[in-house]
């Protein structure tokens, strides 16, 4: 049976400032985005919160622009407003990517990437994509901004560093170059829990700067995961079978009712496989 609405309160703010002081003197309170994860626990009946804070109103949380070097993507952009954007597109594609197969058109136009980032699953789509872009999110309360890199946000499995006092209010992706890759395998191509879920990207070495490898993995641990040796083998200048064999050693991916580890193993091979090959068209 859903859970019911009634007996849970939501607060309205029309303000980031206000809001975070709601969240500071009338806590707990339990975010409340584009409300397609909270929905979902609401009708399954796990729900258990009852103090709501209604994100939907802040405007100031749904820009996409570029501050400085750095594209700053709202927590309240939706993976619609994501996948439209030119800035998106044109400094990281693989965002752009992993926004357009988060569920379907209704989904995409009410989830949000912080709702992806904060709800912590670890099929979360764009999670990989911010992991191998070496995104940083951006917490406030009213007590101030931090940042925390992407790699440090996970804590364990849908655990992350964020206080109930906060809010994620952005994420700041650096200026990426060369090639950048998503890709997501499920048991359909449209509205599936993928079984396992890669972003990747390659950026050449320069003069003196070394190549950078990124490879991150959703689906097959607790949390996002980066494949932190493979990339280095291949930064290395090794060999793709070398950089194989090692990523076959350092990842042990979980069985579960969507997926076996055994499948998972290979599919993340044929992946890095397909992406390193293609690194260079
Ligand atoms: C039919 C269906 C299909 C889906 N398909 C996919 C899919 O293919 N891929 C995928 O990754 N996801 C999928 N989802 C899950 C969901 O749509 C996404 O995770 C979405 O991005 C969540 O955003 P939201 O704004 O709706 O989050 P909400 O449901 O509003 O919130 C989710 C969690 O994040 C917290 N939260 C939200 N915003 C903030 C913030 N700014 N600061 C702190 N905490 C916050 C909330 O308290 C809550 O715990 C699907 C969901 C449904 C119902």
């Amino acid at each position: 049976m859903p859970g019911r609405i009634a007996g849970r309160t939501l607060l309205d703010p029309r303000s980031l400032g206000d809001a975070l002081k709601m969240l500071r003197d009338e806590g707990p309170l339990t975010p409340m985005a584009g409300c397609t994860d909270l929905y979902v626990a609401l009708n399954f009946a796990t729900l258990k919160e009852t103090r709501f804070l209604n994100l939907w109103r802040l405007e100031a949380l749904r820009t996409i622009e570029l501050r400085g070097n750095l594209l700053c993507v709202g927590a309240m952009a939706t993976h619609t407003d994501v996948v439209r954007s030119p800035l998106v597109r044109r400094r990281i594609p693989m965002l752009a990517a992993a926004s357009s197969e988060v569920g379907g058109a209704q989904i995409q136009n009410r989830g949000t990437l912080g709702g992806n980032i904060a709800n912590a699953s670890p099929a979360g789509d764009t999670l990989p994509v911010l992991a191998a872009a070496d995104a940083t999110v951006v917490l406030t309360s009213t007590a101030g901004t931090r940042r925390v890199a992407f790699s440090a946000f996970y804590t364990g499995y849908r655990a992350t560093v964020r206080r109930p006092d906060e809010l994620i209010t952005s994420v700041e992706i650096p200026v990426l170059r060369g090639r950048q890759s998503f890709r997501k395998v499920g048991t359909r191509a449209a509205q599936a829990i993928s079984k396992v879920v890669m972003a990747a990207r390659f950026e050449p070495g320069r003069g003196s700067a070394p190549a950078v490898v990124r490879i991150a993995f959703g689906s097959v641990a607790p949390t996002v995961v980066r494949a932190t040796r493979t990339e280095a083998t291949l930064a290395a200048g090794h060999a793709l079978d070398v950089a194989l064999g090692v990523l076959a050693e350092e990842m042990t991916p979980i069985d579960d009712i969507r997926s076996t580890a055994l499948y998972r193993r290979r599919v993340a091979a044929n992946l890095l496989m397909q992406f390193w090959k293609g690194r260079e068209v």
